[in-house]
């Protein structure tokens, strides 16, 4: 029996891992022009973490984490999610105390769900978080640097900003008071998840795909209809930062996040391209989560990209952003070329060249053949003339152009005059 991946743990093969690079790598670099700085966050915490920092009652704690047993007795878990292991840094190393800070990481997170397209078990998310600003300015700035982030990327227009606010704590209570009178007399109609947080977590209710509970919910009362001037000026702030921005979004009343420390400004961006995983990042504003993992009250707002879906959706939009091709592939015609070889490959490699030496040996025509199925744009021959004389014979393979022999110091000046 041959061994196989645990389900839902993918391999990324070269072509897959190359097109997640590359977005990843993209978003990096916006995050810094944007002045966000990167905190590396382990991937076992202590369970309590999440189940505080997440929510007893959300799907990730309920059914979705993999805790286990550490040697010594305590529950660890592999992290679902990146801000409550985040919260739990800053607050160990003093990082919120009367300072704001503008974090990102990057990693795998862990949730056991039902694996299909663009849900796996281990997938990666970008986590960036915003602490110690509680003004909708630094919620337009995290969307902000999601727009050119996904601009960058050339998905912009696949994807849609939907916004919500939930309120003030206190907002939200009502509202959740008002939501629950109106379903309690349909407790039957629903479907039985809804049922069960009808009880631990109402708002939840919003976000169900259910039919017959969606129908129900068509008459519910809204939460606009329980916002105070506090709460409705944040939200109108950020509209309009975000129209002055040139940020188009569409305001999605029934847009909720499940975790009880969510206040205010929630939102979504969401794509019609990738099937029923259209959620391609996700966030919003938590001023209630520091206090609840031990800290002084603290404004908090952030977003997590899921870079799996990300990176299907840039190949569905545009299969090219991922190709960084090799150029160079380097021939060895005999086995004591090879030091020259792995010489001539590193003055390339320090011009920026990507270049392969050939391993192996075998006659040049086997050679040449790994050339041109290594995707590479030319070939470099070093035989015994060449070696003597400080030579090499370049040979273009996808360009209708000459095989030429030249000295090995004018090779790199001529692949810049070919603009290869
Ligand atoms: P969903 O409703 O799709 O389960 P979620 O609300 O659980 O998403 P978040 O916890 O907000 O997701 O995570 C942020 C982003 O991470 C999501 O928008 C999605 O792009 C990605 N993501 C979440 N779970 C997975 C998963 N199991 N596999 C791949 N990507 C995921
Ligand atoms: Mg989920």
């Amino acid at each position: 029996m041959a061994f196989q991946s645990i389900r839902g743990m993918r391999d990324l093969l070269p072509a897959e891992a190359k097109r997640l690079r590359a977005v990843e790598e993209r978003v990096r670099a916006v995050l810094d022009v944007f002045g966000y700085e990167e905190i590396r966050l382990p991937l076992l915490e202590s369970t309590d973490v999440f189940s505080r920092g997440v929510g007893e009652s959300t799907d990730i704690v309920e059914k979705e984490m993999y805790t286990l047993e550490d040697r010594d007795g305590g529950s660890i878990a592999l992290r679902p999610e990146g801000t409550a292991s985040c919260v739990r840094a800053c607050l160990q190393h003093g990082l919120l105390y009367n300072q704001q800070q503008r974090l990102w990481y990057a990693g795998p997170m862990f949730r056991y769900e039902r694996p299909q397209k663009g849900r796996y078990r281990q997938f990666d998310q970008i986590g960036v978080e915003a602490f110690g600003m509680p003004g909708p300015d630094v919620d337009a700035e995290l969307l902000h640097l999601c727009h050119v982030a996904f601009e960058a990327l050339g998905v912009g227009s696949s994807l849609r900003l939907e916004i919500n606010t939930l309120g003030s704590a206190r907002d939200r209570a009502a509202y959740k008071a008002a939501l629950v009178a109106f379903l309690e007399p349909h407790r039957d109609a629903l479907d039985e998840d809804s049922r069960r947080r009808l009880d631990r977590n109402p708002l939840r209710i919003l976000d169900s795909k259910h039919p017959a509970t969606k129908a129900l919910l068509a008459d519910a009362p809204m939460i606009s209809a329980h916002l105070d001037n506090e709460s409705r000026a944040h939200f109108e702030g950020l509209k309009s930062l975000l129209s002055e921005l040139g940020i188009d979004f569409v305001v999605n009343p029934r847009l909720v996040r499940g975790l009880d420390y969510y206040t205010h400004t929630v939102f979504e961006w969401v794509t019609d391209a990738l099937g029923a995983q259209g959620a391609v990042c996700a966030g919003g504003r938590y001023d209630g989560l520091i206090e609840m993992l031990g800290g002084k009250p603290t404004p908090g707002a952030g977003f997590a990209i899921g870079v799996d879906r990300l990176a299907m959706l840039v190949d569905a939009v545009d299969a090219t952003v991922a190709n960084a091709k090799l150029d160079g592939y380097c021939v060895v015609l005999e086995e004591r070329f090879t030091a020259s070889a792995m010489q001539l490959a590193a003055e390339l490699r320090r011009a920026g060249r990507r270049v392969r030496v050939h391993m192996g040996g075998g006659k040049i025509k086997s050679q040449m053949k790994r050339a041109d199925a290594s995707g590479a744009q030319f070939a470099l021959i070093l035989g015994e003339d060449e070696v003597t004389s400080k030579q090499v014979t370049l040979k273009w393979l996808r360009a209708d152009l000459p095989q030429e022999t030249l000295p090995r110091e004018q090779l790199v000046a001529r692949l810049a005059r070919a603009g290869s």
